[in-house]
This record gives C-alpha cells, sequence and structure tokens, in this order.
C-alpha cells in the first residue's frame, strides 16, 4: 500500500527529521491560504499522487507570489497527471502540498527497502540524488553505499555514521545525517514499511532536510498498523484491485479481454501464456487459492465482472486441496447470483473432477467446459474473436 508524499513526511517528522514547511490544500484559494500562512517568496506547488517522477510530468511547479501559487494550483487540481510510473491513464490529482522553496546546495538519494535475499531491511544511499534509483545504478554506480540491518540489533549509529561519510558529507552534516538516517530506520521498522524513499534529500542552510518522500507498506502487516491503513487513499488505486483485495482475493488488473479466475498464481501464469499464444489477451490475474469454497468463487466471478473491458470469463482449476465439485457449484451460484453475461470457458481437473463436471452440465448446460488448458484458452479466444469486438 502507497501513502502520498505529505503523509510520508508527517510520519518522518515524529523522529525529528527535518523538511520544508508545508501544508495541505484541496482548492486554489487554499493554496493560496497555506501560502501566505507559510510565509516567504516562493513556494512549490506539488502535486499529491502515487508516483514518483512528478517533476518531469509537470506535477511539481515552483511559485513566486501567491498568485501563482492559486494558478499552479488551478491548473493541477481535478487533473490526471501521467507519469512514467503512472501508465497512459494518469492518476487523479485531489489535493496538493505547497511548501516553502529551498535553496538546494546537493541532492543526495537515500532509500530503505525490505531486501527479500537477505531477508534484512537494506539502506541504499547515493551522493547524486535528483535522479531516479534505475539512472544512479546505470551512470553512477560508484556513487552507490550499500548497508545491511541486522534485524537482532538494529541499525547501529557507526553503520548510519559510515553512510554519512560514504556520501562526502562533513562537519556538523555527518552528525544531522546520521539521525536523519536513524530516524528513517525507525519510522520503517516500526510501521512495516516495504520502501521508503528521500530523493532528494538535501543539504541547505547547513542542514539537512527531505525534500520529497515516498513511503509504501507491507499489506501483509497492514492489519496491525490501523494509524496505516488509514492512510489509504483508493482514488489512487486500480478500483478493480481494490474491489479484489477488499475481498481477500489476489487480483492485478490487466489491459485484455480474458477474465481469468485460476487456482494457485503459477497456474494463473500458464494460463496467461497460454491465452497469448491461442492468439487472446487476459484481463486480469485472478487467483482464488486453496481450498475455495463457492462462496469465494462467485466472490471472483463478482471481482472479474467490475471490468468492463471483460467479454469472455475463463476458469482454470487444477483441484488439489481445492474440490472440483465446490469450484462447480461456486461457478452455479455466480451464473444465479451474479449474472454472468459473458460466454463462460470452465476446465477442471483433479479432485472430484467427475462430481464437478456433473453439476455443470444438470445446473449449468451453457457453459462450455474443456478437459485441457490448452482447449480451455483456445475455446475462450474463439468466444471472444465471435462477441465480434475482437475485429474492432
Ligand atoms: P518527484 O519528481 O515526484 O520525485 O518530486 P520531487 O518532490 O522530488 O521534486 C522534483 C524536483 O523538484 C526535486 O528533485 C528538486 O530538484 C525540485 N524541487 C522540489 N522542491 C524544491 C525546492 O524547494 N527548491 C528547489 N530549488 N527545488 C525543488
Ligand atoms: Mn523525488
Amino acid at each position: 500500500m502507497d501513502i502520498h508524499e505529505y503523509q510520508a513526511k508527517e510520519l518522518l517528522a515524529t523522529q525529528g527529521i527535518r523538511m520544508p514547511r508545508g501544508g495541505l490544500a484541496y482548492s486554489p484559494e487554499q493554496a493560496a491560504y497555506r501560502a501566505a500562512e507559510i510565509g516567504g517568496e516562493a513556494w512549490v506547488v506539488k502535486a499529491q499522487i502515487h508516483s514518483g517522477a512528478r517533476g518531469k510530468a509537470g506535477g511539481i511547479i515552483l511559485c513566486r507570489s501567491e498568485k501563482e501559487v492559486e494558478e499552479a494550483a488551478e491548473k493541477l487540481l481535478g487533473r490526471k497527471l501521467v507519469t512514467h510510473q503512472t501508465g497512459p491513464s494518469g492518476k487523479l490529482v485531489n489535493r496538493l502540498y505547497i511548501e516553502e522553496t529551498v535553496d538546494i546546495e546537493r541532492e543526495i538519494y537515500l532509500g530503505f527497502v525490505l531486501d527479500r535475499k537477505f531477508e534484512r531491511i537494506m539502506i541504499v544511499a547515493s551522493s547524486q540524488g535528483g535522479m531516479e534509483i534505475e539512472e544512479i545504478a546505470e551512470k553512477e554506480p560508484d556513487s552507490l553505499v550499500r548497508c545491511v540491518v541486522d534485524p537482532g540489533v538494529g541499525m547501529l549509529e557507526f553503520q548510519a555514521r559510515e553512510i554519512a561519510f560514504g556520501l562526502g558529507l562533513e562537519g556538523k552534516l555527518i552528525g544531522k545525517a546520521v539521525q536523519t538516517i536513524l530516524g528513517c530506520y525507525r519510522v520503517f521498522r516500526d510501521y512495516d514499511a516495504g520502501m521508503l524513499e528521500i530523493n532528494p534529500l538535501v543539504v541547505a542552510r547547513d542542514d539537512i532536510f527531505a525534500l520529497d518522500c515516498k513511503m509504501s507498506f507491507d499489506e501483509n502487516a497492514i492489519f496491525r498498523r490501523p494509524e496505516i491503513s488509514e492512510l489509504r487513499d483508493k482514488s489512487q488505486e486500480d478500483p478493480r484491485e481494490t474491489f479484489a483485495s477488499d475481498r481477500g482475493l489476489s487480483y492485478v488488473g490487466l489491459d485484455g479481454n480474458i477474465g481469468c479466475i485460476i487456482n494457485g498464481a503459477g497456474l494463473a501464469m500458464a494460463t496467461m501464456d497460454m491465452i497469448k499464444i491461442a492468439g487472446g489477451d487476459p484481463a486480469n490475474f485472478l487467483d482464488i487459492g486453496g481450498g475455495a469454497s463457492p462462496e469465494r468463487v462467485a466472490k471472483s466471478f463478482r471481482a472479474v465482472l467490475q471490468d468492463e473491458k471483460v467479454e469472455v470469463i475463463l476458469v482454470n482449476i487444477f483441484a488439489g486441496i481445492n474440490r472440483c465439485d465446490w469450484v462447480a457449484e461456486g461457478v452455479v451460484k455466480a451464473l444465479q447470483e451474479v449474472g454472468v453475461n459473458v460466454p463462460l470457458v470452465v476446465r477442471l481437473s483433479g479432485t472430484k473432477v467427475e462430481e464437478g463436471k456433473a453439476i455443470l452440465a444438470q445446473k449449468a448446460p451453457d457453459v462450455i467446459v474443456a478437459d485441457t488448458l490448452k482447449e480451455a484458452a483456445e475455446h475462450a479466444v474463439a468466444e471472444w474473436k465471435k462477441s465480434g469486438k475482437a475485429a474492432a
């Protein structure tokens, strides 16, 4: 789960991390008011969306009067901002963060991630801030400083000092960087974050400031962090994925027309490949998991049908822990309750397959039953082509 820059900065502020003064605005009028409240002669108006690279996309505007702040807000609010991270449909700007400007002397990159290989929190820093980390890794790999934290003892001060030295900081700035790095570490650890990135962290006025901050959290731990789940902004998420995740389904939205309901992530990947080979495009990835009840199967149909692009549904179940008869009951339940108005292809295999097929034959005669994955994908693509929209 991602949060906005201003929310991440509020979390950092609780650990004493320094940052420019700022305030939130939902309207141009409020933006101008915030600028007056902050004071000074120049401000940055920053679009709050769940994406980085806003600067290059026109989402960060430098202003030299309250009138300019108001105009910048007018321009950004209600607009969809397309960055190279948002995909072509972009993300809606419905709030702005107004900040005092800072005269930047140096830009630093500071990132914390949960490294899956080490199973530890890893810190990556670079004296070449401002660029994105991928670009730094490509163009200035020697500038990268890394540090892995032992979870038994936590991050130690000497590690933060090593990072500060590695960044080439001197004098008073070393102590300030150490406080910043340790503060970030505490925020990261205490809230079960998966990623925390300050880019840029800047040197200015003999001090260190977080000018930007991106943060995301481990969704498996959100249940125990109500103060974080409260920060969720569903307007920034794919509505199809929100619908599914609210119901405990593992779903990823894609761009095609064939809706997929499958048990197991590996089988889902294989099915998507098979659809591609048959000449079609999957609309989603949906893994119903093991031991799925008829209710869960019916819920999956609801999630898949949230997507208006779906023209065919393909159910592919290889039942080990699952039971084909339960899945078949789920299909019947979905047909009765959800109103499935697109062709439906079902492939069942494994535990209770004969019972499952008998239920479908008896209660859902319109369902196209396939015996193999290949056949199922071919039927699904053929149905999609029949729907006529494939040619368009
Ligand atoms: P991002 O593009 O989404 O990563 O947004 P950032 O908050 O990082 O802003 C983009 C860039 O704008 C930064 O890398 C800075 O170079 C610049 N910027 C942001 N705030 C200020 C500021 O107060 N003063 C100056 N001089 N530049 C700023
Ligand atoms: Mn940035």
